[in-house]
């Protein structure tokens, strides 16, 4: 069902308020790693508007190596981050992390995510199947393209059809840096199906001063937006400070990318 074969027409996701992710429009989804205070959401807020960008990411409930480390802050984070996104009509995707989860966020998020740990998660995939809400599927950790596109195919044959696909970087021997973002994912993904496919150039590399070069090369590859890490002071932040920009190093990174897609 997700095979160009099936449907030609590339899919259109539509949040509302005029933003539409896919063919056509270059979207840009940012914010920070994890949710952390009403403060920083306003922040991030305030540096989307300022720069046109009308999707805000952010992890209320957040998948960790560690279990010591920060989880994230959950529900009462998710209904502060909706409430203040809301009131400045910026749309909201997040992580969900398990079945149970959904319906108490599904009134609070626009888009969820499903993280590269869940990818294969096939009962929360067949749940958010049957959720009337769009989701962004991110690749596994060492995924193939073609279990990619199968973890697609369980939302989409359980009547989601709002569904957009992530290369946010494969796990291999070299460790310059985090993951190795797959670029060659995007024009592979673009022709095997209909549906949107976004770059996460931070969790790709790793490495803030890297997420500038891999997201123009996304966007020059074909990709239908990107999502990426920033906060307003990424050495302090809760989780993955080191490949989260600062809104200086965003706004010029948000600029960039809409004069390259201009040129595509
Ligand atoms: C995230 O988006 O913060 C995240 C945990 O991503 P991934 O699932 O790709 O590791
Ligand atoms: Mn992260």
């Amino acid at each position: 069902l997700i095979s160009r074969k099936w449907r030609v027409n590339p899919t259109l996701i539509d949040l509302g308020d005029g933003v539409v992710i896919g063919e056509g429009n270059f979207s840009i989804m940012a914010g920070p790693c994890s949710i952390e205070s009403e403060r920083q959401i306003e922040l991030v807020v305030e540096h989307l508007k300022a720069n046109n960008v009308k999707i805000m990411r952010g992890g209320v409930f957040k998948p960790r190596s560690s279990p010591y480390a920060f989880r994230g802050m959950g529900l009462e984070g998710l209904h502060m981050f909706h409430q203040l996104c809301s009131a400045n009509g910026i749309k909201i995707i997040t992580e969900v992390m398990q079945v149970s989860q959904i319906e108490d966020m599904v009134d609070y998020v626009d888009v969820f995510q499903v993280g590269a740990r869940n990818s294969q998660n096939f009962n929360l995939l067949d749940s958010l199947g049957e959720a009337q809400k769009p989701v962004l599927l991110k690749r596994g950790i060492s995924g193939t393209l073609e279990e990619l596109l199968q973890a697609a195919e369980y939302i989409f044959s359980n009547g989601n059809e709002k569904i957009m696909l992530c290369e946010r970087g494969i796990r291999s021997y070299e460790n310059a840096y985090r993951n190795v973002l797959d670029l060659n994912a995007v024009p592979v993904l673009k022709a095997k199906t209909h549906l949107p496919v976004i770059v996460d150039p931070s969790h790709g590399i790793g490495l803030r001063d890297y997420v500038e070069p891999m997201s123009l090369a996304a966007v020059m590859a074909g990709a239908d937006g990107v999502i990426y890490e920033t906060h307003q002071k990424p050495e302090e932040a809760f989780s993955d400070g080191q490949q989260t920009v600062n809104f200086q190093e965003s706004e010029r990174l948000i600029r960039r990318m809409r004069q390259a897609f201009e040129l595509r």
